[in-house]
C-alpha cells in the first residue's frame, strides 16, 4: 500500500486576460497595498503593464522593485524585505521568471521571521511562520516555482546556490495568463522549457516519488512535448504558451512533493561557480545524467514509461522495458540536437565557457546539494565528474 502526502494548496487562474482578474484576486487575499516585484527588463518590454494597467484602473496603491537580476541573490532578497517594510505594503505581487518568485519567497519568508535573514533560513522547514499572500505570475514556462516549496537563491560570496524548502513557501495564487510569456526569445523558451521537462522526468525517478506526483509528471511531460517546439517558432500563439505554461507548473507541482535529483544537483553547482543560467543547465545535463542512471543499474522501466509522452510516434508496444529506457534517452539527446540546430542553444559545456579545470570545484559542491539525495541512483565524486566531462 502506498503511503505519501501530496501538497499543493495554490489557487490556481489560468486562461487569455486572466491578469485583468488581479484586482478581485488581492481583495479575495486581503492585500490593499502590494508590493509588486519583477525585473528591469520585463518593465522595459511592456510586460509588467500587464499587472499595472489593473491596479491602476482600480485605483490600487501599490509600490514597485523593478530589479531582480536573472539567477537572483540574497541582497536582493533583503533590498525587497526592506523595500516592502518602508512602504507599508502588506502582500507581493511577483511578476516575472524563477528569479523574481524565489527572491519574493525570500523577502516574504525574511518578514514573516521577524526579519531574520534569509540565508540563515537556508534548508528544510526552517521557515514556521505564515507569509504575507505572494500572487506568483509566471513569465517564463520553466520553473513551477509558483507551486512550489522551493526557493533557490544564489550567495555571492560563495558561488553558491541556495536551496530553501518549507510548505510555507508555497504561494497563494498563481496566474497562469498567455500574453505574459509571448515575448520570450526562442532560446530561453527552449531552455525554460527544458528545466519543466527536468522537473517532471526527475520527479518521476525520484526516490520520493508517488501515484499523484507521477500523474502530474505524465501529463506535464505530455504538455511540455506538444508544445515545446511550437512556442519557440512562433511565440505568439497563444494557445501553445498557455498549454507549456500549464505543463511547467505541473512539473512544478509535481518536484514539489517528489523532489529532483542529479540533474538538479550538478545544475545548482554550475549555476553558482560558473554562472551558467538554470534552464541551459538542465538542457545540457539531462540526456547525460539519464545516460549515467541507466548506466549504473536504473534499468527500471520508469523512463521507458515517459516516452509515449515524450515521443508517442516512438512509443511502440512492442518495446521491452529496457529498450523503452534506451529510447526514451536518444530521444533525450536527440531533442538537444534539434534545438541546437534550430535556436542555437548550446548543448554543451565549453560552449558556455566553461573549462576543465572547473569540472572538480563543480562535482564537489554537487555532491552536497540537498537533490542529490533524491537521485534514483547515489553518485560519487568521480561520477559526478565524469558526468560533467561526457558533458563537457
Ligand atoms: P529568470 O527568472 O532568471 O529569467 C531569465 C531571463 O528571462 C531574464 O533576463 C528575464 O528578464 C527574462 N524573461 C523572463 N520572462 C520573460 C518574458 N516573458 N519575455 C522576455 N524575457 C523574459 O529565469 P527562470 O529560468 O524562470 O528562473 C531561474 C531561477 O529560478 C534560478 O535561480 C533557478 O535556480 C530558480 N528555480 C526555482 C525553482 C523553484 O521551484 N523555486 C525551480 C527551478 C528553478
Amino acid at each position: 500500500m502506498n503511503s505519501f502526502e501530496f501538497h499543493c494548496p495554490t489557487k490556481i487562474v489560468c486562461g487569455k486576460n486572466a491578469l485583468r482578474k488581479l484586482p478581485q484576486i488581492l481583495e479575495e487575499s486581503n492585500v490593499t497595498k502590494p508590493l509588486l516585484v519583477t525585473d528591469a527588463n520585463l518593465l522595459a518590454l511592456g510586460v509588467c503593464e500587464h499587472a499595472i494597467a489593473p491596479l491602476e484602473e482600480n485605483g490600487i496603491a501599490f509600490a514597485q522593485f523593478s530589479d531582480v537580476p536573472p539567477d537572483s541573490s540574497l541582497d536582493v532578497v533583503n533590498r525587497v524585505a526592506n523595500l516592502y517594510k518602508e512602504a507599508g505594503c502588506d502582500g507581493f505581487i511577483a511578476l516575472g521568471g524563477g528569479s523574481v518568485i524565489d527572491t519574493t519567497k525570500g523577502a516574504a519568508a525574511s518578514i514573516a521571521m521577524d526579519g531574520k535573514e534569509f540565508e540563515k533560513l537556508q534548508g528544510a522547514e526552517i521557515i514556521t511562520c505564515d507569509l504575507d499572500p505572494i500572487i506568483a505570475v509566471p513569465t517564463t514556462a520553466g520553473t513551477g516555482s509558483e507551486v512550489t516549496l522551493v526557493a533557490v537563491v544564489k550567495d555571492q560570496e560563495a558561488h553558491a546556490k541556495l536551496s530553501f524548502t518549507s510548505y510555507k513557501l508555497v504561494p497563494h495564487v498563481a496566474v497562469i495568463d498567455p500574453q505574459l510569456t509571448t515575448s520570450l526569445p526562442a532560446r530561453l523558451t527552449a531552455t525554460t522549457g527544458i528545466d519543466a521537462l527536468t522537473h517532471a522526468v526527475e520527479a518521476y525517478t525520484s526516490v520520493q516519488k508517488n501515484p499523484v506526483s507521477d500523474a502530474f509528471a505524465h501529463e506535464a511531460i505530455r504538455l511540455i512535448s506538444q508544445n515545446l517546439i511550437e512556442c519557440c517558432q512562433n511565440g505568439k500563439n497563444a494557445d501553445a504558451r498557455c498549454e507549456l505554461a500549464l505543463g511547467s507548473l505541473m512539473a512544478g507541482a509535481s518536484f514539489s512533493n517528489a523532489m529532483v535529483g542529479i540533474v538538479h544537483a550538478l545544475g545548482h553547482s554550475l549555476g553558482g561557480l560558473c554562472g551558467i543560467p538554470h534552464g541551459q543547465a538542465m538542457m545540457l545535463l539531462l540526456p547525460h545524467c539519464v545516460r549515467w542512471n541507466l548506466d549504473h543499474g536504473y534499468h527500471t522501466g520508469l523512463y521507458g514509461q515517459l516516452l509515449g509522452d515524450l515521443r508517442p510516434d516512438k512509443a511502440s508496444r512492442g518495446l521491452t522495458p529496457r529498450q523503452a529506457d534506451e529510447a526514451f534517452c536518444s530521444e533525450l539527446f536527440a531533442q538537444n540536437e534539434f534545438l541546437n540546430r534550430s535556436f542555437g542553444v548550446p548543448i554543451t559545456l565549453k560552449e558556455l565557457g566553461v573549462t576543465t579545470d572547473q569540472l572538480a570545484d563543480v562535482a564537489r559542491q554537487a555532491r552536497y546539494d540537498g537533490s542529490a539525495l533524491y537521485n534514483c541512483q547515489e553518485f560519487s565524486l568521480e561520477e559526478a565528474q565524469e558526468i560533467l566531462e561526457a558533458a563537457f
